[in-house]
């Protein structure tokens, strides 16, 4: 083994956007993971070997960011350690079930020339991890039947893959210059979640994923009562479906993060710790709301809500103008009422 390890920094549809990480240590408490036996390393990427180092330096970063929250789950939903498959079958799909990761490899209908391994993409990684992360801190949200408790658990993947990708000094930066001259609240491979299964999905069925990626956080999808909603739509309408639904709720958490940034750096540029700071006091926020936000089918608002009030502090990166931030988007998305807070 190498003393240090490449990997891919978001998804494998990022061409040349790869990081240098240390061999991780995937049995570390809290949040253990158990792996299939490890394999010896390899830099071709489209290899197992690589796809096994891949995935374990990603999880073991993505359960690092959460432990070191400042509300963090002691262990996940009743267990110490979470299995982990990272080939499990012919799909095209990757779940948390709530006993244990599990991604597939599958080829689009009629397209068997393109094969995606889900394991392969830091964003599916992080984003199923974000499901066992949430269920961890409640477990009363997962797998429940209801619209809004379902696609916030989504949108949690979502934000969980948006989160993890900026603990990345090389990434941060990538994104800085990508975004440099336009709104940070813009298109950029920070919002755009899952690039290549995305894709891949779209050549089944273009109902199934968003024009340039699986899920795009940056949106102006606005909250409507799901009982006038279809439950399938085309990808540019919100159904009433969880993965269709969650794009409200990532939208405004998307937004809400390009504000922060603003309010952190002023007129001064931002620098790829900026990026780094603002994700985690999003994190802080939304892992504080968690524990304001009683469970119930109106779920956005409510934790919407808890949002809203974790925002004014005290903490870092929160403060009145941060709270007012949360406030404006939430109204603006019709997630909650102006009144409400
Ligand atoms: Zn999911």
């Amino acid at each position: 083994m190498p003393g240090t390890i490449t990997v891919w920094e978001k998804d494998p549809a990022l061409v040349g956007r790869f990081t240098t990480a240390p061999i991780p240590d995937v049995a570390k408490l809290p949040l253990a993971f158990n792996f299939p036996a490890a394999r010896p390393y390899s830099s071709d990427k489209t290899t197992e070997d690589f796809r096994y180092w891949n995935a374990a330096s990603t999880l073991r970063r993505a359960a690092d960011f959460w432990a070191a929250s400042s509300t963090p789950p002691a262990e996940w939903n009743g267990m110490a350690v979470l299995d982990v498959y990272l080939d499990r079958d012919v799909a095209l799909q990757s779940k948390y079930d709530g006993q244990s990761l599990s991604f597939y490899h599958g080829s689009p209908v009629g397209h068997p020339e393109v094969v995606v391994y889900s394991g392969a993409s830091p964003d599916l990684l992080c984003h199923e991890l974000g499901h066992a992360i949430l269920d961890a801190l409640r477990p009363d949200l997962f797998d429940r039947g209801f619209l809004e408790t379902d696609a916030f658990h989504e949108s949690f993947g979502d934000m969980s893959a948006i989160l993890c990708a900026m603990q990345l000094p090389t990434f941060c930066a990538a994104v800085l210059q990508e975004t440099a001259g336009r709104n940070f609240w813009s298109d950029s491979s920070l919002s755009r979640v899952a690039q290549q299964f995305g894709a891949a999905l779209r050549m089944e069925d273009p109902k199934q994923a968003d024009v340039a990626c699986l899920r795009n956080a940056w949106n102006n999808h606005l909250y409507k009562d799901p009982a006038g909603l279809n439950n399938t739509g085309s990808a540019t309408e919100v159904a009433a479906n969880p993965h269709s639904f969650s794009r409200v709720f990532t939208g405004a958490f998307f937004e809400i993060l390009a504000g922060m940034l603003a309010i952190r750096v002023g007129n001064k540029a931002a620098k790829p710790e900026d990026l780094q700071q603002v994700s985690c006091d999003m994190r802080d926020i939304l892992v504080d709301a968690l524990g304001d936000a009683p469970f119930g089918e109106h779920f956005y608002e409510t934790v919407a809500a808890a949002m809203v009030r974790a925002s004014l502090g005290p903490g870092s990166g929160r403060g009145p103008a941060v709270q007012t931030l949360f406030q404006n988007v939430f109204v603006r998305r019709k997630i909650i009422a102006p009144a409400i807070v």
